[in-house]
C-alpha cells in the first residue's frame, strides 16, 4: 500500500507587489519513496512550488501537509530539519572543510562526536567521496561536480524523510551531470526517501522522475510516468515539449546514420 507523504491543496502563491500568480491553483499528492522531477521553463513556478515545501516561501492560499500534518502549523526550524535541501549554488560553508559542512545539523541536533564522525564518513563514501581524501578539504578545493555531492551529504546528514533538489546539476559540465544523475538514482534506490527535484531539462526530469511535475505559468500542466506522458501529452505545451525533445534525438539518429 502506498503511503501519502506530501499534499498540495489549491496551493497559490503570488508575492508582493505582482500582477500574476507565481504558483497557481495545485493540488496533487505524493506518495512515500517517489522520485518526482518538477519540469518547466525559467519562471514557470518550479522554485516557488519546492520553496513552499519547506517554508522559505508561504503560499498565499491553500495548504500543504506532510505525512498529513498542515506544515503552516509546524515550526519551521523542525520543519527544515525532517527535509534536505541542495541547490545549484551548494551553499557549502567557505570556510569550513567539508567534514564540518556535512556536519553542521548534527551539530546543531547536539549528536555525541564520535556518531557525527562516524556519520560524515559514512555519507562521504556513499557520495563517491573518499573520506580520507576528502573530509578536510575546503569547498574551493573540490571541483563543481564534487561540490554538490559535498551539498547532497550534507543534505543527507541528519537523515531527512524529504529531498529537495532545486536544479541541482545546472552548473555540473554534461559528462559529470551524467554520472551524477546516475549516482542520485543509486542514491534514491538505495534509501527509500522521497526526492522532490526541479529542472529544466526533460531529458533529466523524464530519466530520474517515477512521476514528472510538467508546469507553465504556475499551474501544473500534466503529473504523471514519464511512460504517460509521451504517450498522452496533455495539452499543447506539453505536446510541443516532447516534439522538441523529440527533434533533438532525430539530429543526433542522423548524425550517427
Ligand atoms: P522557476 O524556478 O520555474 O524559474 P520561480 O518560482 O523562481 O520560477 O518564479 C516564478 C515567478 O515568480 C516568476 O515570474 C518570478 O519572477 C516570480 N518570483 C520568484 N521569486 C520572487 C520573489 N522573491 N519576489 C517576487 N517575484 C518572484
Ligand atoms: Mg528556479
Amino acid at each position: 500500500m502506498s503511503n501519502t507523504i506530501i499534499t498540495f491543496n489549491e496551493v497559490s502563491k503570488r508575492y508582493d507587489h505582482t500582477d500574476d500568480y507565481a504558483v497557481k491553483d495545485v493540488s496533487l499528492n505524493i506518495e512515500q519513496g517517489e522520485f518526482i522531477t518538477i519540469l518547466g521553463s525559467s519562471g514557470s513556478g518550479k522554485t516557488t512550488l519546492l520553496k513552499m515545501v519547506n517554508r522559505l516561501q508561504e503560499p498565499s492560499s491553500g495548504t500543504i501537509t506532510l505525512f498529513g500534518e498542515n506544515i503552516a502549523v509546524m515550526n519551521p526550524v523542525a520543519l527544515r530539519r525532517k527535509i534536505g535541501y541542495v541547490i545549484q549554488q551548494t551553499g557549502l560553508f567557505p570556510h569550513l572543510t567539508i567534514a564540518q559542512n556535512i556536519a553542521v545539523v548534527p551539530k546543531l541536533l547536539k549528536w555525541p562526536r564520535s556518531k557525527i564522525e562516524a556519520r560524515v564518513d559514512e555519507l562521504l563514501e556513499l557520495v563517491g567521496l573518499p573520506p580520507k581524501e576528502y573530509r578536510n578539504r575546503y569547498p574551493a578545493q573540490l571541483s563543481g561536480g564534487q561540490q554538490q555531492r559535498s551539498g547532497l551529504a550534507r543534505a543527507l546528514a541528519a537523515d531527512p524523510d524529504v529531498m529537495l533538489l532545486d536544479e541541482p546539476f545546472g552548473a555540473v559540465d554534461a559528462i559529470n551531470r551524467t554520472s551524477l544523475q546516475d549516482e542520485l538514482l543509486r542514491l534514491h534506490r538505495g534509501l527509500g526517501k522521497t526526492f522532490l527535484l526541479v529542472t529544466h531539462d526533460i531529458n533529466e526530469a523524464f530519466k530520474l522522475g517515477t512521476r514528472v511535475i510538467i508546469m507553465d505559468k504556475g499551474q501544473v500542466c500534466q503529473f504523471d510516468t514519464p511512460e504517460r506522458i509521451a504517450k498522452h501529452p496533455a495539452d499543447g505545451f506539453v505536446t510541443s515539449l516532447i516534439a522538441s525533445s523529440r527533434q533533438q534525438e532525430r539530429f543526433w539518429e542522423e548524425l550517427y546514420d
